[in-house]
């Protein structure tokens, strides 16, 4: 006899958490506002405003200083302009959520 099929009612909860976290995802953590053109940072994975980092890099570079990551708990503190990719699968995440919540308006 063997039991390690124990049932502790974990299991389910985890997909709830996902649909939520990628509904926070689609706010860009410089500007506080839903992306339009999301890049992800390949180094640490996080995504950004395509404007808002580039101006945030440079401005950093600018001045000779190192631009960290501005996600809240990231620990990636030398971000360079080259680490950043196109999020394409987010960008149109973000266009289907918001054609949904828009009226004809074209
Ligand atoms: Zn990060």
């Amino acid at each position: 006899m063997h039991a390690d099929r124990e049932n502790d009612g974990t299991e389910g909860i985890d997909e709830d958490m996902i649909v939520t976290q990628s509904q926070t995802n689609f706010i860009c953590p410089i500007t506080q506002l839903e992306m339009k053109k999301p890049v992800k940072n390949k180094v640490c994975g996080h995504t950004y405003e395509e404007e808002a980092i580039v101006r945030m890099i440079e401005s950093k570079h600018k001045r000779k200083k190192k631009a960290c990551c501005p996600k809240i708990g990231c620990s990636h503190t030398d971000m360079k302009m080259s680490d950043l990719i196109p999020d394409e699968a987010l960008r149109r995440a973000i266009e289907s959520h918001n054609k949904k919540k828009k009226r004809h308006s074209e």
